[in-house]
């Protein structure tokens, strides 16, 4: 793994997801197959491969200090092109002091990662009050989890995680983007852990390979997406979960 220490120039982006996104790391360690994030590789100037190489913007907390006074204020994501709590964050601790600055502010903050680290951060989520932690969670099956995303968490710790979180009283939704084999199967292992459930179809294209190598059932197809998303949608309804579908 390639680890650079990097000053970055902006860390309060404008986003099409929420009003901002930061994203203290450029680069993930989690290295997920089919990762829409990769095409933040060409603004690196890393020859590593995607999942390979992190960039470690040390100023982060500085920059976003500055800029939450000079910008209008929005609701914020935690991270887009990066998992916050991949593993670097347990040494570098940079989404915390992120999370520590935007607490302070009266700012919406939406936080989505794949990783138990998140749970590192509890005190926090539960001062704040108005936090929202999400686990992307892409499949009920741990075997498919390990062929697409063979770095990233167990399911089990994910939903481990999940279920910790609102237990304690933070407002928890599950992400499951994409819908990987297994997927339909999500509602039971998501139930009372959950606030809320996004279904998004995402481009994978880059995990073509896979489904082709392991020969799995082929989940990119709109009879597929269409079908299991509105059977999964009225699981999670009868389970008293809300549940959108973004596709
Ligand atoms: S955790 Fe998210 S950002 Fe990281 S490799 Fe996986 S999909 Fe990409």
């Amino acid at each position: 793994m390639m680890v650079r220490e990097i000053g970055a120039k902006a860390i309060l982006s404008t986003s099409k997801v929420y009003d901002y996104v930061v994203n203290p790391y450029t680069g993930c360690e989690h290295a997920c197959t089919y990762c829409y994030a990769r095409f933040m590789k060409r603004f690196t100037g890393h020859a590593e491969p995607w999942g390979a190489f992190v960039d470690v913007k040390t100023n982060a907390p500085e920059l976003l200090e500055k800029e939450l006074c000079r910008k209008r204020e929005g609701t914020v994501w935690v991270s887009g092109v990066c998992d916050p709590y991949q593993p670097l964050e347990a040494r570098y601790a940079l989404t915390r002091r992120c999370l520590e600055i935007l607490a302070r502010s009266a700012w919406p903050v939406f936080v989505q990662t794949r990783s138990p680290l998140v749970l590192r951060d509890l005190d926090i989520f539960r001062d704040a009050g108005r936090f929202e932690v999400g686990m992307s969670v892409t499949t009920a099956d741990d075997t498919v989890r390990s062929l697409f995303e063979p770095h990233a968490p167990t399911i089990a710790d994910r939903l481990a995680a999940l279920d910790a979180l609102h237990r304690s009283g933070v407002r928890t939704y599950a992400m499951i983007a994409p819908m990987l084999p297994g997927a339909q199967n999500l509602a039971e292992p998501l139930a009372g852990k959950a606030d809320y459930v996004i279904i998004d179809r995402m481009n994978y294209r880059h995990a073509d390979w896979v489904f082709r190598k392991y020969r799995l059932p082929d989940t990119r197809t709109d009879e597929f997406v269409h079908r299991a998303g509105r059977e999964l949608a009225s699981a999670f309804r009868k389970l008293g979960i809300a549940c959108s579908i973004v596709c």
